[in-house]
């Protein structure tokens, strides 16, 4: 795959959504929205749609709030759509699944 064209050589750049950090793309953990419009983890950063980015550190996790997400991903999300309890391990079957009906 080659790189788009305006990006600096190297890694491109994302924004953390909690503290506003940038960093190559490959330092984020990427957020992405299922078929549900419920978030889950895009470990692969090949999910499809708009995705989002956080800093894999317990500060910036713990902090994730729906409104950030909701800016991020430019629209209204519905409540639940985030679930902070959610675990690490539910958190990426739901991006594994989706990749396997694709
Ligand atoms: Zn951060």
């Amino acid at each position: 795959m080659s790189m788009k064209k305006g990006e600096k050589r190297g890694q491109p750049q994302r924004t953390c959504i909690v503290c506003g950090s940038k960093r190559a793309k490959a330092e984020l953990l990427r957020l992405a929205l299922d078929e549900e419009s419920k978030v889950c983890l895009d470990y692969r950063q090949r999910y499809r749609g708009r995705g989002s980015y956080v800093c894999p550190r317990p500060e910036c996790l713990t902090r994730v709030k729906l409104a950030y997400l909701e800016k991020a991903f430019r629209r209204s999300l519905p409540e639940g759509a985030w679930n902070p309890a959610l675990t690490m391990a539910e958190a990426l079957q739901r991006c594994s699944v989706q990749f396997q009906e694709q």
